[in-house]
């Protein structure tokens, strides 16, 4: 039985998890993926294994798997019992690593404190994504843990792309762009440098398109830019957040329309995007199907958007050679990127209708100046190898 990293992904009233096995020459090979959903309501544990059989799937009653604790216990519980041992390694999906962290880290108690400061910085993630470190931590303490950040990878940005026109104190008090979706971007970086190392060396905009979407500029595989900044709320539309506002938005609402902070923040976080535009749901594939044509107004505009920041990423890096479409949305629906190339024709990409409905990894047209590409990213996979490398690095040192 060879040994294992486990990759955990908290958030509020779910836990997703995956299990990979360290093979020789430090190769991971996924065996696992499950989540456990519905903490204090219904919850529910499934796990399948790489072909896709089910190996758990159990549900208990709610005061049971009450809480995060509660349900880590089940998890860990049924690795025991499915796998006989535990994994020697967690690496744990943090979003924000503040202006400090720029590559993941063995938490320690220490490191919790300084990551619990920037909750303030993600109020709706940071604390979840804690949650099981902290209980981990108390209860094994030898387990080794590192914790992964979407911030870290874009945190060479140049001066420039890391402020916001603000007084100094502002800055130094931690309101920066710090950019997100960063281990995505950094999967795809590595991806790109395997299947395409010439266009790697280029100029990239990396577009990650999932329930949450930002694109990246990479410039010789790495983060000079990003469309989101201080909180995920910024940049392209998504399924429920709106992206990029005009902060006098909130200002009016707060004082004209006395909408209390927390009603902002719901509306921001959960009745935007596509969903706020359609009035009907933030799935695309939803919309896709719709022949509402408030659907299509939801859908125009997020390829209209997509098409905008395009320009602005291709001016950070003064060019573009490749454009890559990643995430559920970007990996899967041929008529968002149709829409989104149609758009960028003027740049130079011109697809290839066949590879795109294909999902090819080159969906771009011969003489197409700019290559478009559908590369699936891998988060899990990316936080397995930072762990695994993490743990390399500390056992040289000890
Ligand atoms: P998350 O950000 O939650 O990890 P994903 O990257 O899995 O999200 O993307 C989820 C979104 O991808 C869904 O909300 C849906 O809009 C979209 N999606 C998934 N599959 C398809 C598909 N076949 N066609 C169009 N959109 C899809």
């Amino acid at each position: 039985m060879s040994e294992t990293i486990l990759v955990v992904n908290a958030g509020s009233s779910s836990i997703k998890f995956q299990l990979f096995a360290i093979r020789k020459g430090s190769d991971l090979e996924r065996s696992l993926k499950g989540q456990i959903e519905g903490i204090g309501t219904h919850p529910y544990l499934i796990a399948k294994n790489p072909k896709g059989e089910v190996v758990i799937d159990e549900t208990w009653p709610a005061p049971e798997v009450d809480d995060v604790p509660a349900a880590l216990d089940k998890v860990i519980d049924f690795l025991r019992s499915h796998v006989g041992k535990l994994p020697i390694g967690i690496g744990h999906r943090v979003v924000h690593g503040g202006p400090r962290f720029s590559e993941p880290v063995i938490v320690s108690a220490a490191v919790v404190d300084q990551l619990l400061e920037y909750v303030p910085l993600a109020p709706l993630h940071q604390p979840n994504n804690l949650r099981p470190i902290r209980v981990v931590l108390e209860r094994q303490p030898h387990l080794m843990q590192v914790a992964c950040f979407d911030t870290a990878f874009h945190r060479g940005h140049p001066e420039v792309a890391d402020r916001y026109a603000l007084p100094e104190a502002y800055y130094a008090a931690g309101i920066r762009r710090y950019g997100f979706h960063g281990l995505s971007y950094e999967y795809i970086s590595g991806r790109l440098r395997e299947q395409a190392p010439e266009l790697a060396k280029g100029r990239v905009i990396v577009a990650h398109l999932g329930s949450g979407a930002s694109m990246c500029a990479l410039v010789n595989g790495k983060s000079v830019e990003s469309t989101m900044g201080f909180t995920a709320l910024d940049g392209l539309p998504m399924g429920t957040r709106p992206g990029q506002l005009d902060a006098g938005i909130v200002l009016y609402l707060l004082g004209e329309k006395k909408v209390s902070a927390k009603e902002v923040e719901h509306l921001f976080y959960h009745d935007c995007g596509l969903k706020g535009l359609s009035g009907l749901s933030n799935d695309v594939r939803d919309l896709l199907a719709s022949p509402d044509p408030r659907a299509k107004l939801a859908l125009d505009y997020f390829a209209y958007r997509i098409a905008l920041f395009t320009g602005q990423l291709a001016a950070a890096m003064e060019g573009l050679d490749a454009f890559v479409f990643t995430a559920g949305i970007g990996e899967n629906a041929p008529a968002i990127r149709a829409a989104v190339a149609s758009k960028l024709n003027w740049l130079g990409f011109k697809l290839s209708s066949k590879a795109n409905e294909k999902s090819d990894l080159v969906i771009s047209r011969k003489r197409s100046r700019v290559v478009g590409l559908v590369i699936p990213t891998d988060e899990e996979l990316m936080i397995a190898r930072h762990t695994l490398g993490a743990l390399h690095e500390h056992a040289a040192a000890a």
